[in-house]
């Protein structure tokens, strides 16, 4: 028994040596790349001759330039790379993650050749050991945006590693055309067709690695904008992407039966601040912007319409994605993935994602060419352009207002009044209007109105509780949703808000029984004092204050000494005198 502690420590101490370090390193092959993300250019170096900047025209481009050739030659490509996992050979020409990210370095390159250079080709290098390999490559591609009075960092990502059912088998054939062969293709192709149009803001194209050994890649790239201080706007992360096909052992939410198919659907996962689907995120505002503009401006242009649902997690249950590091650090993300899946590499028969058959598809007549996709490219290709329109439109959207519920915000009978005086009189605006138990993530409706200081909303049910979020509008471009706010039914009472980019975890262990550990991570970009935690017991009885100060990056408070307690606990966030955040814990003996 004397053995354990010193045994114990060590495995803590080891644990937190990897937890503290993490990517290192971090850093930009162009330093041009680096320099306009910073917003430090002249936007007339990157003019383009001929001058596409209509969000319509960019849309109708996308759906008539989007190629599924295209997308299937780049699938047949990275099936020839064999094995893409983060720790494989470097050095072939031909095989492994080396050979991987030259190939799409070189793509890039040439992408930016066809279009006037405007295209700035990066690696984004940094230090990690994963799967035995320090050294790794993300490949950045980025287009300066024309106005930097309006200047923030747009980001579409998909990671391109893979991995067999042995996470570090650097031998095995692992095409991994789903995952996440279509995320990197969507990526690629919407860097070839963006590349010819116009933007007020700067738009980042990046194929990930690392994302299969921990979020590595993905983890990078937004330490790397958290750290540089790079103005950021939105991260849209797409992690299988392509396949319609339901297999049995995916993680929940998930499809209906075996061999389910279902190209109509694809889900959007973000944060919402706790899987309580009725609180305020900027995430889940990102993902109904997403939708809101695929009904009103993209569906009507197709004869197959997509379907966005917006999911209440922030993954499927188990699972993780590079859209995670964005959020974590304060910044709107949100991931795309198939409606249908193949699960992890199990069940009976054994699904295909994470193993050698995650593979393009079956020669079903023996002739040597595959006739049988497991990826649906009109599909791959409807979420390629959801992604590609949604981006043109942030891409030319003027300021999110800064509306907030003290200030704006007033509530008579069965009236809301939101007075823009001082705020945003200029454009025309939108606001959509959420009730609390719905039951949907999405507005329930959304009204217009032209540019005045002052918006009605009348006609609301007096006993509800309804979520209003305005937009700015400029020729028809909408803007981002600013943050969501609530009004309490006649009451007024404001809900706790969300501060951005403070998040505090699940209490570690949890059950707990002499101490526990609750982190607090605080991404946002000043320190807080006058924080506290408060316990409760689970008949709300008071039990603890633990005041703290928050500084910037992981915070973590220990509890301990409740001897004589049993059973479910709760544990709040207090700043500011407000509560942010309350989870449950439970104690035992
Ligand atoms: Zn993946």
């Amino acid at each position: 028994m004397k053995l354990k502690t010193p045994l114990l420590s060590f495995i803590l101490i080891v644990l937190s040596a990897a937890l503290v370090f993490g990517q290192t390193n971090i850093r930009v092959s162009n330093p041009l790349a680096e320099q306009i993300m910073l917003g430090n250019y002249d936007p007339v170096d990157y003019a383009a001759t001929n001058v596409i900047d209509v969000p319509e025209t960019i849309i109708q481009g996308l759906i008539d330039r989007i190629s599924t050739d295209s997308l299937l030659d780049y699938f047949k490509k990275l099936d020839s790379f064999y094995n893409r996992n983060t720790g494989s050979d470097t050095v072939s020409e031909t095989t492994g993650i080396g050979a991987t990210r030259r190939w799409i370095f070189n793509k890039f390159q040439d992408y930016s050749l066809a279009n006037e250079n405007r295209l700035i080709v990066s690696y984004l290098d940094f230090d990690q050991d994963v799967c035995g390999m320090d050294k790794h490559k993300n490949i950045i591609g980025v287009l300066p945006g024309r106005d930097l009075t309006k200047e923030k960092i747009l980001l579409v990502e998909g990671h391109f590693d893979t991995r067999c059912e042995g996470g570090c088998d650097t031998e095995c054939y692992t095409p991994g055309i789903d995952d996440n062969g279509s995320g990197t293709v969507l990526v690629m192709e919407l860097a070839r067709i963006m590349s010819k149009y116009t933007f007020d803001h700067t738009i980042v194209f990046t194929p990930v690695t690392g994302e299969d050994q921990g979020l590595h890649g993905g983890t990078a790239m937004a330490k790397y904008i958290y750290d540089n201080h790079i103005p950021f706007m939105a991260c849209f992360n797409n992690d299988v992407v392509g396949g319609v096909i339901c297999g049995n052992t995916s993680s929940p939410p998930s499809c209906p039966e075996l061999n389910h198919v279902d190209s109509m659907n694809v889900r959007i996962f973000s944060y919402s601040g706790s899987n309580d689907s009725t609180k305020v995120s900027k995430h889940k505002q990102l993902a109904r912007y997403i939708k809101l503009n695929q009904e009103e401006k993209v569906n009507p242009l197709l004869t197959v319409p997509l379907n966005i649902n917006i999911q209440i997690r922030e993954d499927r249950q188990g699972r993780s994605g590079d859209h995670i590091p964005f959020r974590s650090r304060g910044f709107p993300a949100i991931r795309f993935c198939s409606q249908n899946e193949h699960g992890n590499g199990a069940g009976n028969p054994p699904d295909r994602q994470h193993s050698t058959r995650d593979i393009l598809g079956l020669d079903t007549n023996q002739d040597g060419e595959i006739d049988s996709l497991f990826i649906d490219l009109n599909y791959l290709k409807r979420n390629t352009l959801s992604n590609g329109a949604n981006l043109a439109l942030l891409g030319h959207s003027p300021p999110t207002p800064d509306v907030n519920p003290r200030d704006n915000y007033d509530r008579v009978g069965d009236k809301v009044i939101i007075n823009l005086e001082g705020v945003d009189t200029t454009y025309q605006h939108r606001v959509g209007i959420r009730s609390r138990g719905s039951g949907t993530l999405y507005f329930d409706y959304v009204l217009d109105f032209d540019a005045s200081s002052t918006i009605e909303i009348d006609n609301l049910d007096r006993g509800k509780d309804y979520y209003f979020s305005v937009m700015n509008v400029e020729n028809s471009v909408p803007s981002l949703f600013p943050q969501e706010y609530s009004r309490k039914n006649l009451l007024g009472v404001e809900y706790p808000e969300f501060i951005p980019g403070v998040n505090m975890l699940q209490n570690i262990p949890n059950p707990f029984s002499n101490s526990t550990l609750i982190t607090i991570e605080n991404f946002s970009d000043k320190e807080y004092q006058n924080v506290e935690i408060i316990v409760r017991d689970n008949l709300g009885r008071f039990l603890r204050r633990v005041p703290t100060y928050l500084g910037l990056g992981k915070n973590e408070i220990k509890l301990s000494e409740f001897d004589n307690l049993k059973g479910m606990l709760t544990y709040s966030l207090i700043m500011e005198g407000k509560i942010i955040d309350t989870k449950r814990m439970v104690k035992v003996n």
